[in-house]
């Protein structure tokens, strides 16, 4: 069997039993160990769906799955799908109403909050939020933390619309949130007031906020730790998004975690300033990361979009956190999307492989690159205390299937033609930016 349609070279259309023959599968992933695997390690696989679900995994060539027919895939990789650890669809698509003309972090503040304050009615977040959703699916994406600002009125605006959005994606998209506000406004005690009841209304438990070295980010930091503990939710930070080696809140928040004995899981962004301390401070912080078991997601996108940029100065750093030297620590890495066509990044997709190949360039995710693929799964996953199905009988058959035969063909071309299956069956290609013309101010 090898039917091609228009967006796609694999088409399974209306097919309930079928093999998936000679998939390329990272053999870490297989439920047995005695494949042949390739100096990538991938082994030559073959997989027989059967309703939805997988019915069989079996050395490439080894099984004939009686008269099932059989989609060739010849050698191409098949990934499974990806868990995006740090988003903001509330914020996405609106880079044409609310542009940055610097390109910078403070230029980017700036448009936000007055875009927000202008028009994130319900409608309109609800609307960019579902893009962003349909986006991600079609790219492979099946699970997603986005932040949520949670700034005044705003907060009673977006979070029910958040809520909706979860049930009605639940079983393709696993949609969990955290509020976004400056720590500052964790010394306030109507605002905090109105965060717990709304994550609790929302059922949501994870509890978020930015951090900067301001005087009282100790005391800040205390009280979204007490907060955490009493309701028995997770923490997820916004971390010195910055060039100032005098950044370091990092380190305050993983030393908070220690203190207190902090039960839940904490997982901080960005920690880009990390990068710039002097070799004596840097290796106490990362051992304090390790020490209070904090998860790290780098946003290389984004980071390099905002980080090291003065108009009419070509950038000299990357603006990544040390992310090699985190993982050689033993704690959780990984990447995640971010921000996408708003101020804070003008590009973006909410596409997972995009991402993965842009931390491979930009944050030197290879040699080997088998020992980095878990930082767009399974890492994330571990972060979100999501369980994920392993590819074994029974488990939904949700793969993504490439026409790439290593990790270089892979990285070397963005997988336009990628063919996802969920539950075995394709799914539509991304939508098309016309459809939210309205809400980016164009009609
Ligand atoms: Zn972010």
């Amino acid at each position: 069997m090898r039917l091609r349609n228009v967006n796609a070279p694999f088409s399974f259309a209306g097919t309930k039993r079928f093999a998936l023959a000679g998939a390329r599968i990272l053999a870490s992933r297989l439920p047995y160990r005695d494949a042949p695997v390739d100096r990538d390690g991938f082994a030559l696989t073959d997989v027989l769906i059967d309703e939805g679900r997988i019915a069989e995994v079996a050395p490439a060539g080894r099984s004939d799955f009686g008269d099932a027919p059989k989609a060739s895939l010849a050698g191409g990789v098949v990934l499974p799908t990806f868990v995006d650890a740090h988003t903001h669809l509330d914020k996405a698509h609106i880079w044409r109403r609310a542009p940055n003309p610097t390109g910078d972090f403070e230029g980017a503040l700036k448009a936000v909050a007055e875009d927000r304050a202008a028009r994130w009615t319900a409608s309109d977040v609800a609307g960019r939020m579902d893009f962003c959703l349909r986006t991600a699916y079609a790219s492979g994406t099946a699970a997603i933390r986005t932040h949520i600002d949670s700034i005044g009125a705003q907060t009673r605006i977006s979070w029910p619309v958040f809520a909706e959005a979860r049930e009605r994606w639940r079983g393709r998209i696993d949609l969990q949130a955290a509020p976004l506000f400056s720590v500052e406004f964790a010394l306030d005690e109507a605002h905090m007031a109105e965060i717990e009841a709304m994550l609790e209304a929302c059922g949501s438990n994870i509890l978020g906020a930015v951090t900067y070295m301001v005087p009282r980010l100790s005391e800040g930091l205390d009280i979204l730790f007490a907060l955490a503990e009493r309701k028995g939710w997770d923490l997820d930070f916004h971390v010195d998004e910055s060039a100032d080696p005098a950044a370091r809140s990092l380190g305050v928040i993983a030393e908070t975690a220690i203190r207190r004995g902090f039960p839940g899981r904490i997982l901080v962004g960005h920690c880009c300033s990390l990068s710039l301390q002097n070799e004596e401070r840097q290796p106490r912080t990362i051992e304090a990361v390790a020490k209070a078991g904090l998860s790290v997601v780098s946003l290389p996108m984004c980071n390099m979009f905002l980080q090291d940029r003065q108009g009419g100065r070509t950038p000299r750093w990357r603006g990544v956190t040390a992310l090699h030297e985190l993982k050689a620590a033993g704690v959780n890495v990984m990447i995640a999307s971010d921000n996408v066509r708003d101020p804070f990044y003008a590009y973006g997709d909410l596409d997972m492989l995009e991402v993965w190949r842009e931390g491979v360039r930009i944050l030197h995710l290879d040699y080997p690159f088998a020992d980095w693929a878990p930082v767009v799964r399974e890492a994330p996953a571990r972060a979100m205390g999501l369980s994920l199905e392993s590819l074994r009988p029974g488990a939904r058959a949700d793969f993504i299937l490439t026409r790439a035969r290593d990790f270089t063909e892979l990285f070397a071309r963005p997988q336009a033609d990628r063919t996802v299956l969920r539950d075995g069956a394709p799914v539509a290609p991304a939508p098309d930016y016309a459809e939210i013309d309205g809400l980016e101010g164009l009609s």
